[in-house]
């Protein structure tokens, strides 16, 4: 398990730890306060980059989402 914090609402809970499509970051889980997937780890070795690259993971989930949707 993972501390995770919601971009969207602040929500901060505790999620599980899965690597993102075989990097080395944690995949987005999904914000049990609103339901957005725009969460991130509250802690990690990369400090500030993070919002950045989860940015970029956000952006592709949102995409996959809309394609699967249709
Ligand atoms: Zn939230």
């Amino acid at each position: 398990m993972r501390k995770f914090v919601c971009n969207d609402c602040g929500h901060k809970f505790e999620g599980m730890d899965c690597e993102y499509q075989a990097t080395a970051f944690s995949a987005p889980v999904k914000c049990p306060e609103c339901g957005s997937w725009h969460t991130y780890p509250s802690s990690g070795w990369f400090g500030g980059l993070k919002k950045s690259i989860y940015k970029e993971i956000w952006k592709s989930m949102d995409e996959h989402q809309d394609n699967t949707e249709k």
